[in-house]
């Protein structure tokens, strides 16, 4: 479809997970400002009387919800709306009314901090619920200050949802049965937030310009042309609709090159998604999915148990198993980073463990026991290893916790450009394309404006992935791709055709991605690549292979 044919109200984005779908909008609100500690009220007692009936209100509409949901999001719902209702907590947010003279949203606010700081402290299951007071804290000040609670409000019904942006956690909680499509103003294509709803097969597009500036009621949404019409009425419902394709389960070209199709999981329905698209196994357990939301480090055991859970379905089949990368686009609060002036230069990845090799030690541990437990064919990983030093390092530590096979993700210029070195220390390497575009070009993954320099048909970056499938030719060793590139079908075929040994998408890729590989033989997508090498721009390169 060209420009001029599109409906008015068209707003163009960056399509990053297929499917059309159209419904009524619901917006996802920002999180509030922190409520100022001034100007003192004038009747402090009047003040901190408002605090009760709020705190009321806020309980009464979270039963409200808790009747109509079921299983965990009722229990969660009933818990947090006792929360909201707590006396101590009640009663300390009045006494920094009446005492500190503190508007009563600011005390609240204050109140509700600390007792989460409390409960963190105390590690274990308790620390988990910090994070539940800071979401009862949110709603409690938004009460106070008549403004809608932020995140993702209640869906009553099947939705297109419209954000600035969405953290990972909040994603990763999306039903997909009522989520019809999800439309950022923020975000790039190798967003975390992208990458989930690919993994739950919503129509998504990111950096949609313009669209919170918007007051529309309805959508369509094209998540693979990146459009989203916006209107203002409502729209009746129309769920996703996907293109199919057929894919007997064995990764090959057209003239039996092999090349290992594999999932990129990150929690037990992934894993089964994994199993039931044929997945050969898969090249990217992403472990920190497990524990976006704790606020301690869980213990081995805890580990244990959510990585066998993912690994179960994989019985018998090899699952590539990455250490915990949080950091920048993916905090994990329990790991307490702290600020940091460039996060995603920061300390991220395999670098948190260098100051406490103990957490990566506990976690080698337990990927190992559920390695034993499941029977699944477990190597390791490092994410973010910048020198063959930092490779040997880590390697060591996990041959000494019995995991015999270890590689290294490539993600940074550095480690593409010590390709061989590092396959010196290590079995394999994976390549991230989704981070090594974003180093190699210095465009933020989560800025919208920056979409096309984190597109994966550069061809500086299509360079340096020939340049690790030479070394790993010439080192007898693989060299697998895990990021977002692996899963646009006609790039798997120039991916392939560069000597990538393995490719590892999301699930729901896979038919078309072994498809659309089985159609050529190597020669042709050999042929791809080096136009694809030569060109000038991606759409260049794209096209070298796009007339196949
Ligand atoms: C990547 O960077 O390409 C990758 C697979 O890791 P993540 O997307 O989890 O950062
Ligand atoms: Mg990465």
């Amino acid at each position: 479809m060209t420009t001029s044919t599109l409906p008015p109200n068209t707003h163009h984005g960056v399509g990053v997970s297929p499917g059309r779908a159209a419904g009524p909008v619901v917006w996802v609100h920002d999180r509030l400002p922190d409520p100022l500690p001034g100007p003192a009220p004038t009747d402090p007692a009047a003040e901190a009387a408002r605090i009760r009936p709020a705190a009321e209100a806020v309980s009464q509409r979270l039963l409200a919800r808790a009747g109509t949901a079921d299983g965990a999001a009722r229990e969660v719902l009933t818990m947090t709306a006792t929360m909201a209702t707590d006396p101590s907590l009640l009663g300390k947010a009045e006494q920094a009314v009446t005492e500190q003279g503190l508007p009563a949203p600011r005390a609240v606010f204050e109140a509700a901090g600390e007792f989460a700081e409390l409960l963190a402290a105390t590690g274990g299951y308790l620390a988990e619920r910090a994070r539940d007071v800071l979401d009862v804290r949110d709603r409690l000040v938004a009460e106070l200050t008549a403004t809608e609670p932020p995140g993702v409000p209640e869906l009553t019904g099947p939705s297109v949802l419209v954000a600035r942006d969405l953290a990972p956690a909040d994603t990763a909680e999306l039903d997909p049965r009522l989520v019809l499509a999800l439309v950022t103003e923020e975000g790039g294509p190798t967003s975390h937030t992208a990458i989930l709803a690919r993994s739950l097969g919503i129509p998504a597009v990111v950096a949609a310009r313009g669209v919170l500036a918007t007051n529309a009621a309805g959508a369509r949404v094209d998540g693979a042309a990146g459009t989203v019409e916006l209107l203002d009425r409502t729209v009746e419902p129309v769920a996703a609709t996907h293109d199919r394709a057929e894919w007997n389960g064995v990764g090959t070209t057209a003239d039996g090159h092999r090349v290992k199709l594999l999932a990129n999981i990150g929690s037990a329905a992934d894993a089964q998604a994994g199993i039931a698209a044929h997945a050969e196994g898969s090249g990217l357990f992403r472990t920190e999915f497990c524990f976006l939301d704790a606020a301690a480090e869980p213990d081995i055991e805890t580990q244990r148990n959510a990585y066998a859970a993912v690994l179960e379905p994989f019985a018998g089949k090899p699952v590539v198993v990455r250490t915990l990368d949080a950091g920048a686009d993916k905090p994990l609060p329990f790991l307490a980073i702290g600020e940091e002036p460039n996060p995603a230069l920061g300390v991220r990845g395999l670098r948190v463990a260098f100051d406490r090799p103990d957490l990566l030690d506990r976690q080698l541990t337990a990927i190992a026991a559920a390695a034993a437990q499941t029977g699944a064919e477990v190597s390791v990983m490092a994410p973010m290893v910048a020198t063959a030093q930092e490779a040997t390092w880590f390697a060591e530590r996990a041959r000494a916790a019995g995991l015999e096979r270890v590689g290294v993700m490539v993600e940074t210029p550095a480690a593409a450009l010590t390709a061989e070195a590092l396959l010196d220390e290590v079995d394999f390497v994976s390549i991230g394309t989704n981070d090594l575009a974003q180093y190699t070009f210095a465009a933020d993954r989560m800025t919208g404006a920056l979409a096309t320099l984190n597109n994966p048909w550069q061809p500086a970056l299509l360079r340096l992935i020939a340049h690790l499938a030479r070394a790993g030719l010439e080192k007898a060793k693989p060299v697998g791709i895990c990021g977002e590139a692996a899963a646009d079908p006609h790039l798997a075929g120039v991916l392939t055709g560069l000597g990538a040994t393995s490719l590892s998408m999301n699930p729901k890729a896979l038919p078309t991605v072994g498809a659309t590989l089985a159609k050529h033989p190597l020669q042709t997508w050999q042929e791809a690549a080096q136009a694809a090498l030569e060109a000038r721009t991606p759409t260049e390169a794209r096209q070298a292979a796009d007339h196949l």
